[in-house]
Protein backbone atom coordinates (compact mmCIF):
# COMPACT_ATOMS: atom_id res chain seq x y z
CA UNK A 1 0.00 0.00 0.00
CA UNK A 2 1.47 3.40 -0.84
CA UNK A 3 1.81 5.99 1.33
CA UNK A 4 1.81 9.73 0.69
CA UNK A 5 3.80 12.21 2.68
CA UNK A 6 2.19 15.31 2.61
CA UNK A 7 3.97 18.94 3.93
CA UNK A 8 1.22 21.38 5.48
CA UNK A 9 1.90 24.83 3.40
CA UNK A 10 0.43 27.08 6.44
CA UNK A 11 2.13 25.25 9.65
CA UNK A 12 4.64 23.12 8.00
CA UNK A 13 3.55 19.77 9.73
CA UNK A 14 4.24 17.05 7.93
CA UNK A 15 2.10 13.92 7.57
CA UNK A 16 1.33 10.35 5.63
CA UNK A 17 -1.85 9.51 4.38
CA UNK A 18 -2.08 5.67 3.75
CA UNK A 19 -3.99 5.49 0.27
CA UNK A 20 -5.14 2.68 -1.78
CA UNK A 21 -5.62 4.11 -5.05
CA UNK A 22 -3.43 7.08 -6.08
CA UNK A 23 -6.53 9.23 -7.07
CA UNK A 24 -6.78 12.32 -7.79
CA UNK A 25 -8.34 13.67 -4.46
CA UNK A 26 -5.28 15.81 -2.89
CA UNK A 27 -8.01 18.45 -2.18
CA UNK A 28 -9.82 15.78 0.34
CA UNK A 29 -6.35 15.24 2.70
CA UNK A 30 -5.99 17.62 5.36
CA UNK A 31 -4.28 18.76 8.06
CA UNK A 32 -4.23 17.21 10.91
CA UNK A 33 -3.09 19.98 13.25
CA UNK A 34 -4.54 22.86 11.32
CA UNK A 35 -7.02 21.49 9.48
CA UNK A 36 -5.51 23.05 6.34
CA UNK A 37 -6.39 21.72 3.22
CA UNK A 38 -4.42 21.24 -0.26
CA UNK A 39 -1.20 20.24 1.79
CA UNK A 40 1.70 20.13 -0.54
CA UNK A 41 2.75 16.66 -1.93
CA UNK A 42 6.58 15.73 -0.94
CA UNK A 43 7.51 12.81 -2.79
CA UNK A 44 9.71 10.14 -0.98
CA UNK A 45 13.31 9.57 -1.88
CA UNK A 46 13.00 5.70 -1.21
CA UNK A 47 15.98 3.82 -3.64
CA UNK A 48 15.87 6.59 -6.57
CA UNK A 49 19.02 5.40 -7.42
CA UNK A 50 20.68 8.53 -8.33
CA UNK A 51 22.84 9.10 -5.41
CA UNK A 52 26.84 9.06 -5.88
CA UNK A 53 27.71 6.42 -3.68
CA UNK A 54 28.01 3.72 -6.69
CA UNK A 55 30.87 4.40 -8.81
CA UNK A 56 31.65 4.56 -12.01
CA UNK A 57 34.72 1.38 -12.31
CA UNK A 58 32.11 -1.84 -12.53
CA UNK A 59 30.60 -2.46 -15.18
CA UNK A 60 27.11 -0.73 -15.65
CA UNK A 61 25.13 -3.31 -17.25
CA UNK A 62 24.12 -4.95 -14.93
CA UNK A 63 23.03 -3.77 -11.29
CA UNK A 64 24.94 -5.18 -8.42
CA UNK A 65 22.29 -6.43 -5.73
ZN1 LIG B 1 -1.21 22.46 9.21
Amino acid sequence: MPIYEYECRVCKEKFEVLRYVNTTDDDNVRCPRCQADKPIKVVSLFSSGSSNKTTRAGCGSTGST
